[in-house]
Order: structure tokens, then sequence, then C-alpha cells
């Protein structure tokens, strides 16, 4: 955890926190990181976590979703962070991102928009640069995802692709290769497409950490205003180290108990093994209900 003063800028005390990881965060990199942090300077927070070797998965704020013109003269579209041919059919341009109250049908119905939208797009040809650049390929390049008349390779691909209006001889988006730089929207692009069943699965991740801020709160911990007497980053910081060092001891403990197994703390302490008996094991069934209490006790108890 990176503390900042409250009402202070998102991305300056999110990059530090990111900065601090270091090398602890193997290849490949992603972050997940929700609104607060894309809706910020592009040079605060998304570039810099770029060249840290991050790929960002966002969620979008309804005022950065729309429509703008591609790179000059490629007859090309950014929708929503991702670059498009300029032939994908207008009825793709505006598709609502899926949400998870939505019904099962509603859900499986724009997923099929999406994907038909995903065929047009531009995707990574190669890897990141060391210059803050890289390659992307268009819907008609090899391996293709569209027929284009333009580009009689792609024509011979399966009937099942899509075929686009393309006239033959009119310059098009569709066959190019496309070096993006960093400065090109970072604050939208990712590696899957916003509002996409793939994009849910993955930014959905982040209730690994929210269930973490839950336990700090209430589940496990009570941390709420007034929980650190005293004021100062400085103060804040070095107690919360220590509160969430005792969170991480409750986390082992409540493992190691619902196993029958003696927690590491209780080991280093010397403490006896728990005894497995089939009975002792039906008496927890059916105590049940007393299992948090006697956790809470140990907790007390240390
Ligand atoms: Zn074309």
């Amino acid at each position: 955890m990176n503390l900042t003063p409250a009402g202070s800028n998102k991305g300056v005390g999110g990059l530090a926190a990111v900065q601090a990881l270091g090398e602890s965060i193997p290849d490949p990199r992603e972050l997940i990181a929700d609104r607060a942090y894309n809706y910020v300077k592009n040079r605060i927070f998304p570039i810099p976590v770029w060249r840290l070797g991050y790929a960002t998965i966002y969620d979008l704020h309804p005022n950065q979703r729309g429509i703008h013109p591609g790179p000059e003269g490629t007859h090309t579209i950014w929708i929503d962070g991702v670059l498009y041919a300029d032939s994908l059919p207008e009825a793709l341009y505006d598709l609502d991102p899926i949400e998870t109250d939505m019904s099962d049908d509603e859900r499986a119905r724009l997923e099929r928009r999406h994907q038909a939208r995903q065929a047009y797009a531009y995707v990574p040809h190669d890897a990141c640069h060391s210059g803050g650049t890289r390659r992307y390929r268009g819907p008609a390049v090899q391996p293709a995802r569209v027929r284009c008349p333009n580009n009689p390779v792609s024509m011979r691909g399966s009937l099942s692709l899509p075929t686009t209006s393309c006239t033959r001889g009119e310059e098009c988006g569709c066959g190019r290769t496309i070096t993006l730089r960093d400065t090109d929207y970072p604050d939208l692009r990712m590696p899957v497409q916003h509002g996409t069943l793939a994009w849910e699965a993955s930014y959905h991740r982040r209730v690994g950490i929210e269930s973490l801020f839950a336990d700090v709160k209430q589940n496990r911990l009570h941390v709420h205003r007034g929980y650190f007497r005293g004021f100062g980053i400085s103060r804040y910081t070095l107690l919360l180290g220590f509160t969430l060092a005792a969170l991480n001891l409750l986390i082992l403990f409540d493992w190691h108990f619902k196993r029958e197994l003696l927690d590491p703390l209780g080991r280093y302490l010397g403490e006896r093994e728990p005894e497995r008996t089939p009975q002792r094991r039906l008496r927890r069934i059916a105590a049940s209900g007393r299992h948090e209490k006697s956790s809470v006790t140990a907790e007390s108890g240390r």
C-alpha cells in the first residue's frame, strides 16, 4: 500500500506504488486499475506504467468512450481506445459495454456484436519497442480476419469471415501495418476490447484487492476513522504495516484452522499440533456457528 493525503492526485500515488513493486512482479506484467488511474494526465500514470512493462486493463468512464479519427491518411478510426479499419460497418460503431446486471440473453447478444466488431480491429503485430512504439496489423493482413477486395490474399480466406464493403482500387484501412506511439490513447488502449466478456473476466480480477480491503475494514479487522491515533502519513504508514502483518497472521491462522493444522505462528511459538480425529471434525461441523468466535478468541489471546 502507498498512502497519500486525501484529495491528492491518484496517478502520482498509484505510480509510486507500482514502482515500489520493482522486479518482484514477473513478466508478463498486467496492471488492473480502476477509473481513478486512467482519468489522470497520461504522463502522470498511464504512460509511466507502460514504460515499467505493464499491460493495463482499465474501466472506461462514459466521457472517455467515443470515436476519433485514426492516424492521418491510414483510413482508420479509434473507438473506445481500439483502432479499427474504416471498413467497419457503421452499425457496429457504438456498442454498449457488457455489464454484470444484464440478463444472460442480453450479454450474449452484445458479446456477438462485440465479436463482429473485433474482426475489424488492429491487433498488436510485435512486442513494444524501447522507443515507446508498437506495430499493429490491420484486419486483412495475414492471418486475415476479414476479406477485403483490396487485399487479394485475404479474399482467398474462409467464406465464414466477413467480407468488407471496400471498393477495389479505392484506398482502405484493412491491409496496413501501423506504428502506434505510447502517446496514442494509453489511458484507453488495452489487450482486450473494453466491454467484452474477455475484458470483464480480466478486469473483474480486481475483486481480489476489494476482498482484501473488506478484510481490513470489516471482515477481519475494523480499520475505520480513529483506528490509528495521531496524524501524519509516516505514522499511518508505519502503523498500517503492523496492521497488515497482523491481518496476514489472521488469514494464515484461519486457513490452517479449517484444515486442523497448526499455523506458522503457532509453530514458531512451539504450540502443539492439533489432534486430527473424526469426532473432532464432526463436533466442529456441528458447532460451525462457533467457528468464527473461536478464531477471534485466538486472535485476542495472542
Ligand atoms: Zn478494405
